[in-house]
C-alpha cells in the first residue's frame, strides 16, 4: 500500500513537475552531448519557431553557444534577437552543462528581456539622436567632424553651416508649441532633401542645425548649395490648417580657412549666422576676419552691460502724459538708461534687446521699479501724488509667468500698487501664452493698469484689440507724426480711437513734437492724452531739484511745453543722446 501510494504519488507529481515545466514563461530545453534535444517547454517552443506560429531562427548562433558550454564545462550567457517581421523578441539565454544520471546534458533557459533592450536602445537613441526630428545630435555631428579632422594625411575641405529659424519664438508664441514642433520637422525633411551620403544634418538646440558638407570643391558650390536650400525654405509650410511662412538665417565656415577644430568652426558659423540675424535674416554669409572683430565688440559691449547690472549703473528720466485740453499731467512712463562705462549716458535702444537676450531684463525691470519707490517723494512733488508712473516690460517678460509673479508681489509691496501702470506692446496680448487669462488678472487685483504700447507696430490686428483687456493704448509715433499732413493716419486714428471708446481704453498719442500735430488732434479727434517732446522729454528728477526748488510751479513746468532754453538745458545736462 505504501509502495503504491509511494508510486501513485510519485507519478502525480512527475505529472505535475512536467505541466509546471511546459507553462514556465521562461524558455527551457535539454539537450545531450550530441545535441540531441530532450526536452522543450511551450514557450522554448514557440521561441525556436518549433509551433510553426513563425519563422525559424537563426540557430547557427546558438548551436555554437551549446557548443561551448559543453566543451569548456562552464555556463555560456548570449543575447538573441528573433525577428519577425518589423516586431523583434531578445533573449537572454542561458547554457548550462550538466551531470544527471550519470549522462551530460544541457539545460539552457532563455528570458525574454525585450522590454528592457528597447529601452535601452531608447536611451541611446535620445543620446544620439533627436526625439523630434530624428536627426543626429550635436555629439554625433561633432564626432563625425573630428573623424574627418582626424585622417592621417589629406584632409579633404569641408563646410560646416549653422542655420537658425528666423522669429522662431514668434512662430511658436502665435501658433502655439505644437505647430512649432511640427514645423521644425517639416524644416528638417526639406534641408535634408537634397544631402549626400557623406554630409550630415544636426538639429543642435530648439531651432537650430548644424549642416556638415564633406567633400566640398570649392566655396562658390557651398554657395549655390545654401542659396537653392534656402530657396527651398521659403515656400510656406501647410501645418495643422495654418500656412505658416518661416525663414531661416545661416552662417557658414569652412575646414581649414577658417578653423582646424569643429570648436572653432562652429563659433565662427555662429559668428556669420549672427551677421545675418542683424542684416535682414533669410540668407546665408560665410564667416570672415571682419566678423570676429565684430563678434569681440560684442562680447565687450556684453561684458560692460552685466558689469552695469551688476553695478547697478542704471537710472530712469521720466516722461509725463499730458492731458492735451487742461495740460495737466495725467501720469508719468519710467524709461530706463544706463550709464556706460565712461559715464555717458545711454538710452535703452542701445541695449535693451541684449539685455533680453542675455536675461538679464527681468533684473532691470526691478531696478527700475527700486528706484521709483526710492524717489517716490520727489515724483509725488513734481507730478502730483495722483500722477500714475508707468513700467514697461519686454513681451517676453510679460509671458513669463514666473517673471510676472514675482513683478506683481514687488508692486504690492510697494504699498501704492494701484499707482501703476505696466506697458506692454501688443504681441504679449496675441501670443498663445497664459498672459491674458492668467497673467492680467493677477496684476488686475492688485489694481495695476494695463497699457498697450506701440499700438499699430506690432502683429494683431485692430479686430485683435476687441479680445484685449487694457485700460489704456498708446498710439505709436510713426502714426503721430506729421498726422496733420496724412490722411491715411487719420483714417486709421479714426477707427482706433472709436474702437477704443467702445471698448472703455483710454487713447495716448505718442511722440507728438509739434504744434502742428496737437493742434490736429485737439480739433479732429476725441484724443484727450499725449506724451512726446511737445510737452517734456524724458527728465532726471535729481537734475529738475537742483534747477528748480519742488513747488507747484514747477509741476505746471514739466507738464507745459518747455521753452526752447530749458529743453537745451536738459539734454545737455542729462548727456541724454537721441
Ligand atoms: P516706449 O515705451 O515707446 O517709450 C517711448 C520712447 O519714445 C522713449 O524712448 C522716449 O524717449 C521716446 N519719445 C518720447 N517722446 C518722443 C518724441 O516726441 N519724439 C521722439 N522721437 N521720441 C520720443 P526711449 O527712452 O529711448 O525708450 C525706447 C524704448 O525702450 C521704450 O519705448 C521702451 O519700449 C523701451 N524701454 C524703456 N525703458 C524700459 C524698461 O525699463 N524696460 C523695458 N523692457 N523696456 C524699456
Ligand atoms: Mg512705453
Ligand atoms: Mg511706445
Amino acid at each position: 500500500m505504501n509502495d503504491n501510494r509511494y508510486s501513485g504519488a510519485s507519478e502525480a507529481e512527475l505529472g505535475f513537475l512536467k505541466d509546471i515545466v511546459k507553462l514556465l514563461p521562461t524558455g527551457l530545453t535539454v539537450q545531450d552531448a550530441q545535441g540531441e534535444l530532450l526536452l522543450a517547454n511551450d514557450t522554448a517552443a514557440s521561441q525556436l519557431g518549433m509551433d510553426g506560429r513563425r519563422p525559424l531562427p537563426d540557430l547557427a548562433q546558438r548551436r555554437d553557444a551549446c557548443q561551448r558550454a559543453l566543451a569548456t564545462g562552464h555556463a555560456v550567457v548570449t543575447e538573441e534577437a528573433l525577428h519577425d517581421g518589423a516586431s523583434r523578441q531578445v533573449l537572454l539565454t542561458t547554457h548550462r552543462p550538466v551531470r544527471l544520471g550519470g549522462r551530460d546534458l544541457l539545460i539552457s533557459t532563455s528570458a525574454d528581456i525585450t522590454e528592457q533592450k528597447n529601452f535601452e536602445d531608447q536611451l541611446f537613441r535620445s543620446a544620439y539622436f533627436d526625439e523630434l526630428t530624428g536627426l543626429p545630435s550635436r555629439r554625433v555631428i561633432e564626432h563625425r567632424a573630428n573623424t574627418l579632422l582626424a585622417r592621417d594625411g589629406k584632409v579633404e575641405r569641408f563646410a560646416l553651416a549653422f542655420l537658425d529659424v528666423d522669429n522662431f519664438k514668434h512662430i511658436n508664441d502665435y501658433y502655439g508649441h505644437a505647430v512649432g514642433d511640427a514645423l521644425l520637422v517639416e524644416l528638417s525633411k526639406r534641408l535634408g532633401r537634397d544631402l549626400r551620403d557623406s554630409d550630415m544634418l544636426s538639429r543642435i538646440s530648439g531651432d537650430e542645425f548644424l549642416l556638415l558638407l564633406s567633400p566640398i570643391q570649392s566655396q562658390e558650390e557651398v554657395a549655390d548649395f545654401m542659396q537653392s536650400t534656402l530657396e527651398r525654405l521659403t515656400a510656406p509650410f501647410f501645418i495643422d490648417n495654418s500656412e505658416v511662412f518661416a525663414s531661416t538665417s545661416v552662417g557658414v565656415s569652412l575646414y581649414p580657412d577658417h578653423g582646424r577644430n569643429f570648436e572653432t568652426l562652429r563659433q565662427n558659423a555662429d559668428i556669420a549666422m549672427y551677421r545675418i540675424k542683424n542684416s535682414g535674416k533669410g540668407s546665408a554669409a560665410f564667416f570672415d576676419a571682419s566678423m570676429e572683430r565684430e563678434a569681440l565688440a560684442r562680447m565687450k559691449i556684453e561684458q560692460s552691460l552685466r558689469l552695469a547690472i551688476l553695478e547697478k549703473r542704471f537710472c530712469c528720466a521720466f516722461q509725463s502724459k499730458v492731458d492735451i485740453r487742461t495740460q495737466a499731467v495725467k501720469g508719468i512712463e519710467a524709461l530706463v538708461r544706463l550709464r556706460d562705462d565712461e559715464g555717458v549716458i545711454q538710452a535703452p535702444g542701445s541695449f535693451i534687446n541684449l539685455a533680453g537676450e542675455l536675461g538679464l531684463i527681468d533684473e532691470l525691470t526691478h531696478l527700475v521699479l527700486a528706484e521709483i519707490v526710492k524717489s517716490i517723494d520727489l515724483i509725488n512733488d513734481t507730478f502730483g501724488p495722483e500722477a500714475s508712473i508707468s513700467i514697461n516690460v519686454a513681451a517676453k517678460q510679460a509671458g513669463n509667468p514666473e517673471f510676472m509673479r514675482t513683478f506683481a508681489q514687488a508692486l504690492e509691496e510697494t504699498g501704492f500698487p494701484q499707482r501703476f501702470m505696466i506697458e506692454v506692446t501688443e504681441d504679449a496680448f496675441v501670443a498663445k501664452s497664459h498672459f491674458q487669462s492668467e497673467i492680467l488678472p493677477m496684476f488686475r487685483k492688485l489694481g495695476v493698469g494695463i497699457s498697450i504700447d506701440d499700438f499699430g507696430t506690432g502683429y494683431s490686428s485692430l479686430s485683435a484689440l476687441a479680445d484685449i483687456t487694457a485700460d489704456e493704448i498708446k498710439i505709436d509715433r510713426s502714426f503721430i507724426i506729421d498726422i496733420h499732413k496724412r490722411p491715411r493716419s487719420q483714417g486709421i486714428l479714426r477707427a482706433i480711437e472709436s474702437l477704443s471708446e467702445a471698448l472703455g481704453m483710454t487713447v495716448i498719442a505718442e511722440g507728438l513734437e509739434s504744434y502742428e500735430e496737437l493742434a490736429y488732434l485737439q480739433a479732429a479727434t476725441k484724443i484727450r492724452y499725449a506724451q512726446g517732446y511737445y510737452f517734456s522729454r524724458p527728465i532726471f528728477l535729481e537734475e529738475l531739484k537742483l534747477a528748480t526748488p519742488a513747488s507747484s510751479e514747477a509741476r505746471a513746468n514739466v507738464a507745459s511745453r518747455p521753452t526752447q532754453q530749458n529743453r537745451k538745458g536738459y539734454s545737455r545736462a542729462n548727456g541724454y543722446r537721441r
